[in-house]
């Protein structure tokens, strides 16, 4: 906490439609008086030694306040250039992703009872970035697994379900295939599934997930889906879908040395500076920080002025059909919170 009694929290408003939605979090929170203090801090990466880096201001705020909300950033094209989000997660360790899926009420999509939380491994897996050329036309790709890994995520899902009313938790996996790393993946769950005895455990295929998910979310309800990283990475999406697309899911990116909260949307160059973005996902990344650190009651007022202003349908943006400004569809917001 800061002299004001204020939590700070670092915030990397980031590219493309960063600052603008980055604006509206900022205008909500000042109305709805919560108690945070933001350190903005710019991590436009700058060249040391010949390889692109964070700054190390910016790196140095979040360390020292453990929790940021992060803008979208764009990933540098071209050789030697490595993704800051890809840095971020190593940097701080951000071992899991939570990406929750909620029916928006009033926003009409094929399901209204959309209820999805799934959490995605961040750091090895598919993702780890070894691959090679072996010979002439022949690429290996490798994906690697950790006990340790396996066994952090699988006891952040089993926490997340007894913090947050969820009854169980589903490993999602294709082990008959990956026999090895999905079957390792399996044993670290259960084997933390031992220390939770109030929360049941089972497990399932990631294509019967992806079909029954589709066919009737209904029965997702009450589970935390724990799984390796691409996997996650493709669920997520499909989950974003059933819900009416990218401009509403919040993420969690659940740390060892600090948390990054942010949209699973990145920058949006077609409109970026047009004023036309959708904060919402932002927004609800900013919610799920402050319940990360137990300020519920902000959140949750925060909250129904939101889900109240897109229900009403009368300010949204286009990407939900409306015809509101990110400034309307925020004053809409605003208003509500009065
Ligand atoms: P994108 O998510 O930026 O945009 C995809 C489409 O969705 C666009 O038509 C865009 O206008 C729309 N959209 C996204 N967010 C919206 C919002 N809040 N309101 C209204 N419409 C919205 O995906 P992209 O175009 O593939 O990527 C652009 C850049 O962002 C790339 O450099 C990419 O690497 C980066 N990116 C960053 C992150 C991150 O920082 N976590 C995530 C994904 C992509």
């Amino acid at each position: 906490k800061g002299a004001d009694g204020n939590y700070m929290v670092t915030l990397i408003p980031g590219d493309g439609i960063g600052e603008e939605i980055a604006e509206s979090v900022k205008q909500i929170f000042k109305a709805a008086k919560a108690p945070i203090s933001w350190e903005e801090v710019d991590v436009t990466p700058i060249l040391k030694n010949g390889r692109t880096v964070i700054p190390d201001k910016a790196i140095a705020s979040v360390k020292k306040n453990t929790v940021a909300l992060k803008g979208p950033l764009a990933t540098p094209i071209g050789k030697g250039h490595v993704s800051l989000n890809l840095t971020l997660r190593r940097t701080f360790n951000l071992f899991a992703n939570v990406r929750p899926c909620v029916s928006i009420p009033g926003y009409k999509t094929a399901y209204d009872n959309v209820n999805t939380v799934l959490i995605r491994e961040n750091t090895e897996g598919e993702y780890s970035g070894i691959e090679h050329e072996i010979v002439d036309g022949v690429v290996q790709s490798i994906k690697l697994i950790t006990y340790e890994a396996s066994e952090r995520v699988a006891r952040y899902a089993f926490h997340y379900a007894s913090e947050n009313g969820r009854d169980k938790v589903t490993a999602v996996h294709k082990a008959p295939i990956m026999r090895m790393s999905d079957g390792m993946f399996l044993t670290a769950c259960r084997a933390v599934a031992k220390d939770y005895p109030k929360i049941a455990y089972d497990e399932d295929l990631l294509d019967r997930v992806c079909l029954r998910i589709a066919t009737d979310p209904t029965p997702f309800a009450d589970t935390v889906m724990v799984m390796p990283n691409l996997y996650g990475d493709i669920l997520s999406d499909l989950s974003a879908g059933l819900i009416g697309g990218l401009g509403l899911t919040p993420s969690g990116n659940i740390g060892r040395d600090a948390s990054i909260f942010e949209a699973v949307h990145g920058s949006a160059p077609d409109i970026a500076g047009k004023g036309l973005a959708n904060p919402t996902a932002l927004l609800l990344s900013s919610l799920m920080m402050l319940r990360h650190m137990n300020l519920y009651e902000i959140a949750d007022r925060i909250e129904k002025a939101t889900l109240g202003t897109i229900a009403e349908g009368k300010a949204i943006t286009g990407d939900l059909g409306g015809k509101a400004s990110t400034k309307q569809y925020t004053q809409a917001i605003l208003d509500k919170l009065q």
